[in-house]
């Protein structure tokens, strides 16, 4: 290889849920990066490593004749024969399971991107972060189950973590991480969701359709429902708190419905810093993939004489209880937002399968985080993957009681 050639080696990244909304944005810039550099999406400055799903086996051997991955993986182990015919005209491994999307992690690649939706993310997560890999996290809910354990395990062997949530990389850009003590408060701002301004009568009787249609992004189905009912935003405040070196008091939220202030912090001589762009998962994406470089990405340019006014306003967390509920789980800490986090999972797909209502999403998550004080979790610290599995199950199987006593008939 000529000194040239190695100047230019190719980014070797891994996706974890390339199926998905994130996946497909991180993929669609990695094309065109390639296409532009080589005119083809398999070669260029990104060299796709390896490839994951849930069950999406048909999107996943697209995929992988596109971007000709060296391994893909598929979580149902029983989608693997399917996956392999697909792709059998490919030289590529074909891995299934829990192992097969830990083997996608830990592979060659240095950039892994974390999109697989919920705590089943964490394991994979957590792999490539042993490996001491840039680890970016779109994952929320693997802080959420598991901070304190994540976090220990990335300073263990020295990952590199960067926020691909636009709140979280806002704030990572304009944070000032040698000087934490001059920092008075991050404010992570929220659309509000697509019931901002519906009244709890319009909220009880909304359906899974009402609920995913977001106002200004376009993302997967569970964050969509988070979003809806403000628990993302919960979720949100906790993945900070593990995030960044502030304290749990340090966290604010603020509504803020054109999702163009992506998150700011304020310093204690008033300075307020803020990140701001079109609402567009490619921005903060490509923060992560270039970094710590910035690449070019074609996102409609903030025009804000156009937009004319940003508004912000508190959030009403009378119409939005899940948020207060993940801010009292962060305060009490233990396993209370390892509970908070699979309740809300289990509730959340209950709804999008119309088995009980909107309101009762709450309601499951608060009964759910009661009922679990059987699990004697005051000042408990989840030390391996083997115990928040654990709290993870028992979680959801009490929850999936709570929603069947709720269920519509
Ligand atoms: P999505 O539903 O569109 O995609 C999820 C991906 O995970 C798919 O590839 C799916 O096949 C895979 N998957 C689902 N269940 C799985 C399982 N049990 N095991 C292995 N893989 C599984 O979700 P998304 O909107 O891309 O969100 C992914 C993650 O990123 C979530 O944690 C979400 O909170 C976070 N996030 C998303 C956005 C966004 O704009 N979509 C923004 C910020 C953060
Ligand atoms: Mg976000």
């Amino acid at each position: 290889m000529t000194s040239q050639a190695a100047k230019s080696e190719p980014k070797s990244v891994a996706i974890l849920g390339a199926t998905g909304s994130i996946g497909q944005n991180t993929l669609d810039l990695i094309r065109r990066a390639n296409q532009a550099a080589t005119g083809t999406s398999h070669e260029g400055p990104y060299r796709v490593d390896s490839l994951t799903a849930g069950s999406r086996v048909a999107e996943l051997a697209a995929l992988a004749h596109e971007f000709r991955p060296r391994q893909i993986a598929v979580a149902d182990e029983a989608a693997r024969p399917s996956l392999e015919d697909l792709v059998s005209d490919l030289d590529c491994e074909v891995a299934a399971g829990t192992s097969g999307l830990e083997e996608a992690a830990a592979g060659p690649s240095d950039w892994v991107m974390a999109a697989i939706v919920g705590a089943a993310g964490l394991s994979p997560t957590l792999q490539a972060v042993r490996q001491g890999k840039t680890v970016v996290l779109a994952n929320k809910e693997c802080l959420v189950c598991a901070g304190d354990l994540f976090m220990r395990e990335v300073v263990a062997a020295g990952a590199t973590l960067l926020p691909a949530d636009s709140e979280h990389n806002a704030i990572y850009q304009v944070f000032d991480f040698d000087r934490p003590e001059a920092i008075q408060s991050i404010t992570l701002t929220a659309s509000g969701g697509p019931f901002r301004e519906a009244t709890l009568a319009q909220m009880r009787r909304a359906t899974p359709e009402e609920a995913v249609a977001h106002p200004n992004w376009s993302m997967g189905a569970k964050i969509s429902v988070d979003s809806a009912t403000m628990m993302n935003k919960g979720l949100e405040v906790i993945e900070a708190y593990h995030l960044f070196p502030v304290e749990k008091e340090q966290i604010e939220v603020l509504c803020h419905p054109q999702s163009v202030v992506h998150s700011f912090v304020t310093y204690k001589d008033g300075s307020t810093l803020a990140q701001l762009g079109s609402p567009d998962m490619r921005t903060p994406i490509s923060y992560t993939l270039a970094w710590p470089d910035r690449m070019a990405v074609p996102v409609t340019p903030l025009n804000l004489g156009g937009l004319g006014q940003l508004t912000f306003e508190t959030p009403d967390l009378s119409r939005f209880p899940l948020l207060k509920i993940a801010q009292v789980a962060l305060q009490r800490g233990g396993l209370a937002p390892t509970i908070l986090n699979a309740a809300n999972e289990v509730a959340v797909s209950q709804f999008l399968h119309r088995k009980i209502g909107f309101l009762d999403i709450a309601e499951v998550v608060e009964r759910a985080l009661e009922r679990s004080e059987s699990f004697d979790f005051g000042g408990i610290v989840l030390e391996n993957l083997e115990q928040v599995m654990d709290v993870d199950a028992r979680a959801r199987s009490l929850a999936t009681e709570l929603t069947a006593k709720l269920a519509v008939a």
